[in-house]
């Protein structure tokens, strides 16, 4: 048995055809262009080959003995559709060389085959056969580029929330499907407490890391339908769709004691006290009817917040 990572890096050919003759010189010339060869006198026994591997090029007889050259070529474009098909015929017609052509075959050859025409065929195949697979590949690279810079353009690099202006996005989305529905929807404004004073005791590098892990203990306590962004620097907003009264005031009550409960690691070790934040909660309809009113209010809120003492949620009830 051949190494399979071997036959993958040579150019692969199946020959179909009742005729052993056939079979026998096109092996001969296959095999001496250096091709893997598989040769199979019948349409099933092919099609079985074809699920297994993948052949660059398939060499079939218009009359198989158990189906025609054309519903196999179907099949073979159905599991393979970058195969190339060259039919072979004793007996040519117009008629069946363009349903073939039609349907995909690279070229309809007569019997008795010339040779060095059928390897001409098969280097053009083949050369068409590259070129598409390249763009397809390109064109896939293109995508993926794409959607990564997509990606870059909505996405916060240090936390991997969304950035500020996709928060506006998400929440002039929420806000417009909160009327359409006649739900509400509320706005989570947050602020680490004295987040200047921890990076000038322990450094910018530590407030980032602080930042994650703040990040994380968020997401780990919002539901994932809950949108949580980095709206600037110690700030986040946080969207709550279908969410209001109590239940926000509960949600940032619990955000509240989670980042205070905090234990503070950095460089490997637990340092003491503890980091605090201040929220502000605006609903919508309740408090604005507008996305910019809505961040608004919030913000007058964590002002409120911050007044009152700080490590705490303004206002208590909804
Ligand atoms: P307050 O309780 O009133 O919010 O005080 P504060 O010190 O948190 O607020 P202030 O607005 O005075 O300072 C915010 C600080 O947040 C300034 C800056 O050092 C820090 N900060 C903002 N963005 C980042 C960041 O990306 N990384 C780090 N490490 N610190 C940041
Ligand atoms: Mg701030
Ligand atoms: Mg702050």
């Amino acid at each position: 048995m051949e190494d399979e990572r071997e036959k993958g890096k040579r150019v692969s050919a199946l020959i179909v055809d009742d005729d052993e003759e056939i079979r026998a010189s096109l092996m001969e010339r296959f095999q001496e262009a250096g091709y893997f060869t598989d040769v199979t006198p019948n349409g099933k026994d092919a099609i079985d080959k074809v699920k297994e591997f993948f052949y660059n090029i398939a060499v079939v007889e218009v009359e198989l003995p158990d189906m025609t050259g054309l519903d196999f070529l179907k099949m073979i474009k159905n599991i393979h559709p970058d195969t190339s098909v060259i039919f072979i015929t004793a007996k040519p017609s117009l008629e069946n060389s363009v349903s073939a052509l039609n349907a995909g075959a690279n070229a309809y050859m007569m019997k008795p085959l010339k040779m060095e025409e059928m390897m001409e065929h098969i280097d053009e195949a083949l050369d068409r056969q590259r070129a598409i697979i390249e763009t397809r590949e390109l064109l896939f690279a293109e995508r993926k580029k794409r959607e990564f810079y997509q990606y870059l353009s909505i996405i916060d690099g240090l936390t991997d929330l969304y950035n500020h202006r996709h928060f506006y996005e998400l929440l002039t989305q929420e806000v417009a499907r909160s009327a359409r529905y006649e739900h509400p929807l509320s706005l989570l404004m947050i602020d680490i407490d004295d987040f200047k004073r921890f990076n000038d005791s322990y450094g910018h590098p530590a407030g980032d890391k602080v930042l994650q892990d703040i990040t994380r203990l968020f997401k780990e306590n919002c539901r994932r339908v809950d949108y949580i962004c980095r709206y600037g620097g110690e700030e986040f907003a946080i969207i709550t769709p279908e969410t209001s009264g109590k239940n926000v005031v509960h949600v940032a009550r619990r955000l509240v004691n989670k980042v205070r409960e905090m234990k503070i690691q950095i460089y490997g070790s637990s340092i003491e006290g503890n980091l605090t934040i201040s929220i502000g909660l605006a609903g919508y309809p309740a408090d604005a009817k507008t996305k910019d009113d809505l961040i608004i209010k919030a913000d007058q809120y964590l002002l409120e917040a911050k007044k009152s003492g700080k490590d705490c949620f303004y206002p208590s009830s909804s």
